[in-house]
């Protein structure tokens, strides 16, 4: 890939909000994929992640600020050669062969892949000449992975590639991913999978509501994430409990305190030892989709872009 500008982002939103009609899908987002990085949208259904890609390939325009694709607009050819891209909604004719749709791709693109170098970096190589029709969910998935790849894209956006396949076929997809970051090229992923983010990913933003929620390593977000639900009957005030290191948010439901924490056993001694009369301890495990909301809830400071 081009390597003259090393730091500047393949792919930019500054500052993006996005809405339909009253609804507001994206409320000033800010996200830049640089050279070499594999970046993954994490975000649960409706957070907004389809919406932010849209926007960088210019199938959308923002209502205020701006998205940039090498630097230009989205929507201009020669940004659009640079990039290739597996959407939800890919659908190519089923009467055709990946042999003949990757011929027929190839040729919009100055340095192509061949239709068998394409095929082998997918593990499709045995497929290629069977009708699109008749592969199965996995391998059509592969076939449109493959068509992504054929103009030697500097950036690859793969939208929520691995929804509905298996786990052997969202392993040998991850493992494709990986081969491509690998060989240089850039990748946002979006993506409702932790644990998918955390296979692949640099650098992993979170996204809810339309807004960053988020963002670092994968290591730093499993540690936002692997949360634990404690409740409690406690009369401790909310600040005292606020203060405690590792409460990621706190809430009151008359005597009942929930308390979200990555750090469970730290948390439980302190309230503990800050009150004598606690009861009914309870702790369990909170799942994705809640320390989401507690991420929303309690805003956590972006870490690791400084943008
Ligand atoms: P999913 O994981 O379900 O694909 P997502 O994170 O990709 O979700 P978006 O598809 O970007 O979310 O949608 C964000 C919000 O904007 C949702 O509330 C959605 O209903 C709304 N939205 C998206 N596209 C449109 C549209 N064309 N018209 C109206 N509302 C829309």
């Amino acid at each position: 890939m081009n390597g003259q500008v090393p730091r500047a982002p393949l792919a930019e939103l500054n500052g993006v909000v996005k809405r339909f009609g009253n609804k507001t899908a994206l409320a000033g987002v800010d996200l830049a994929i640089r050279p070499g990085e594999l970046v993954a949208l994490l975000g649960p259904n409706g957070a907004g992640k389809t919406t932010a890609v849209r926007l960088l390939l210019g199938l959308l325009r923002p209502d205020a600020g701006t998205a940039l694709l090498f630097s230009r607009d989205p929507s201009m050819p020669e940004a659009r050669q640079r990039m290739g891209a597996l959407l939800q909604i890919s659908k190519v004719p089923e009467t055709l062969t990946p042999r003949e749709h990757l011929r027929l791709f190839a040729s919009y693109y100055p340095d192509p892949l061949t239709p068998a170098e394409a095929l082998a970096a997918v593990g499709l190589e045995d497929r290629g000449d069977r009708l699109f029709g008749k592969l199965s969910g996995g391998e059509r998935q592969r076939a449109l992975f493959a068509l992504a790849l054929v103009g030697r894209p500097d950036l690859l956006v793969l939208d929520e590639p691995t929804v509905g396949l298996d786990v052997e076929a969202r392993r040998a997809l991850w493992e494709q991913t990986r081969a491509q970051v690998n060989a240089g090229r850039s990748v946002l992923l979006t993506t409702h999978y932790l644990e998918e983010a955390d296979a692949l990913a640099d650098r992993v933003v979170v996204i809810h509501s339309g807004r960053v929620v988020a963002q670092g390593t994968p290591q730093h977000i499993k540690s936002l994430a692997a949360g634990r639900r404690i409740r409690a009957r406690s009369r401790l005030p909310i600040e005292t409990v606020k203060a405690i290191s590792g409460v990621t948010s706190v809430r009151r439901d008359g005597e009942i305190l929930e308390i979200l924490t990555p750090r469970a056993e730290g948390v439980t001694a302190a309230l503990l030892a800050a009150d004598r009369d606690l009861m009914d301890l309870e702790i369990t495990s909170a799942g994705l989709e809640e320390a989401f909301l507690a991420l929303t809830r309690n805003p956590v400071a972006p870490a690791g872009d400084p943008s």
